[in-house]
């Protein structure tokens, strides 16, 4: 088994949670957890502090998510006192928009810097009464797929809950959309289709899409949120059963020989294991199918054949396919199929029976396109990180002197 598609366990326990001034940050927490940290803080008191602690935590949650206060002396509905002592022991943060780059087409892509100084980006796509965010899960992935740009970053760390959450709070601020609006968002959707392998962070991921689909609060309902996998086949029920969400499958070849290639996790949950895990997904029906990601690389998995093999694979699952063409990024070892290709393909696919539309490529002038995103961080090993502390000691002692 080759060791790039093993989850990095120690860098799965790095996610921070806290605040970089040590302050605990409350987005990511559950409202039980929230109320657990106001009572350990000693910042609720009272005959019946459990009780005040839970009303506490609820009126926290709206100022939080529906109203999107970052400052506690906004949250009106608590006690000066309370907003004082609350502030002192608590944050309610963002990641940091370290660069915010934006396509002729609308797309909008935010470089994202977290509180350990980990990079990763997430992208807003608008449509013209809507738009849906790529959200990322990890910075840098496991998986290694031949033509996906994060693919060549290691896997740095997993985001923890609030940095998942972060992202969808810190578009909202950008786009103006706090308190929540019931119509017409132009945050409407959520696609966990940024950097990582989401079903590879799941814990955090769950707990992230929990909160955003909390009715008193973000409200993004799980019929807007399409969470898409490589794969990674014992996980699948999970998500269906705890989420509900939609999935999409990155499925981009018909044959194991060729998706042993170009997606390695293949190699250890081959085709068949995959579609009969789609085929048991929770909730599916005509109304609700999965949606299967083809992306459409010239003279390796494009041909009329490859459609047709497609085809008799999905048979029996109620899907639909997404054709996506090739986004390039440099020194990418593949091109794009031709459009021709890509035609022939759908209209097979299509004939058949199933949506196959062929996906306008959104936000490729700023690198945010599927498969484009990728940040500066790199994973550093234990020595690194202490060479890099000692250099910094150094430096502060010589600027003591
Ligand atoms: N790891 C998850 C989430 C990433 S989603 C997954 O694999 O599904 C990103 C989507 O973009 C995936 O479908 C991925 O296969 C696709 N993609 C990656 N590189 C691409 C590229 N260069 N051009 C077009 N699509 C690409």
């Amino acid at each position: 088994m080759a060791a790039a598609i093993v989850p990095d366990v120690s860098a799965r326990e790095r996610a921070v949670p806290a605040a970089a001034d040590g302050r605990v940050e409350l987005v990511g927490l559950t409202r039980a957890e929230i109320a657990a940290a106001l009572l350990a803080a000693g910042v609720v008191p009272g005959g019946a502090p459990e009780k005040a602690a839970k009303m506490r935590a609820n009126q926290l949650w709206h100022w939080i998510y529906y109203r999107g206060a970052r400052d506690f002396a906004a949250m009106t509905t608590l006690s000066k006192e309370m907003r004082e002592a609350l502030a002192e022991r608590f944050a309610v943060g963002r990641p940091a928009a370290a660069r915010d780059l934006q396509s002729s087409d609308g797309t909008r892509k935010w470089l994202l810097k977290f509180a350990d100084g980990e990079e990763a980006e997430c992208v807003h796509i608008p449509e013209e009464d809507r738009g849906a965010l790529c959200v990322s899960s990890q910075v840098g992935c496991t998986l290694t797929c031949r033509f996906c740009h994060t693919g060549t970053m290691k896997l740095v760390r997993n985001l923890s809950a609030g940095e998942i959450v972060g992202q969808v709070m810190l578009a909202r601020d950008h786009l103006n959309e706090w308190p929540s609006p019931p119509e017409g968002r132009m945050l409407s959707n959520i696609v966990m289709m940024g950097m990582g392998e989401p079903l590879y962070n799941f814990d955090n991921v769950a707990k992230a899409l929990k909160i955003v689909m909390d009715n008193e609060g973000i409200a993004i309902s799980r019929r807007r949120i399409t969470l898409s996998t490589a794969g990674v086949v014992p996980m699948i029920g999970r998500c269906g059963a705890e989420l509900g969400v939609n999935l999409a499958i990155s499925l981009h070849a018909v044959r194991d020989d060729i998706r042993d290639q170009i997606v390695p996790l293949n190699r250890k949950y081959p085709i068949k294991d995959l579609l009969a895990a789609c085929a048991a997904y929770p909730g599916l029906s005509n109304a609700r199918r999965i949606t299967f990601e083809y992306v459409m690389l010239k003279g390796v998995n494009d041909s009329p054949a490859d459609a047709k093999e497609l085809v008799r694979l999905l048979k029996g699952i109620p899907a639909k396919v997404n054709l996506i063409p090739f986004n390039p990024w440099p020194g990418a070892p593949y091109e794009c199929s031709s459009d021709e290709a890509i035609r022939k393909f759908s209209d097979i696919v299509f004939n058949a029976g199933y949506s196959s539309p062929v996906r306008t490529p959104r936000g490729r002038d700023i690198m945010a396109a599927c498969g484009q995103l990728k940040s500066a961080s790199v994973k550093r090993s234990k020595a690194d990180i202490l060479r890099e502390q000692a250099a910094k000691d150094a430096a502060a002692a010589a600027a003591a002197v």
